[in-house]
């Protein structure tokens, strides 16, 4: 039995299609720690020009964008967004009260009632 060649390490926007809809799954170099496929490597930013950059050895093909760790991701911060949002509404709505209680008493003043 032959043993298998390593599994190539994923570029660190494997999972970001959004941001980097070129990627290309596999890194093929490191900057610093952060893997980058050569696409990623291109596009990197001034920041990161000025680090070394270390080739990875070739190995497996990294497994391809993963669907369901991205929705996983997404889902939470549409709970976490959602969250915030109902939080927000409900001290807007309290404002909103106390100032109509104070323009009424403050209407009524002006009127000398
Ligand atoms: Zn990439």
């Amino acid at each position: 039995m032959s043993a298998l060649p390593p599994a190539a390490i994923r570029c660190h926007y494997a999972n970001n299609p959004d941001l980097r809809p070129d990627c290309r799954i596999t890194a093929s170099a490191r900057i610093g720690p952060i893997p980058l496929c050569p696409s990623c490597l291109q596009r990197r930013s001034t920041l990161g020009k000025g680090q070394p950059v270390r080739p990875l050895p070739a190995g497996q093909p990294a497994v391809g964008f993963d669907p369901l760790a991205w929705l996983t991701q997404a889902h939470t911060e549409l709970r976490t967004a959602e969250h915030r949002l109902r939080k927000e509404c409900a001290e807007l709505a309290m404002e909103r009260d106390v100032l109509k209680r104070s323009v009424a008493l403050w209407v009524r003043e002006a009127m000398g009632r």
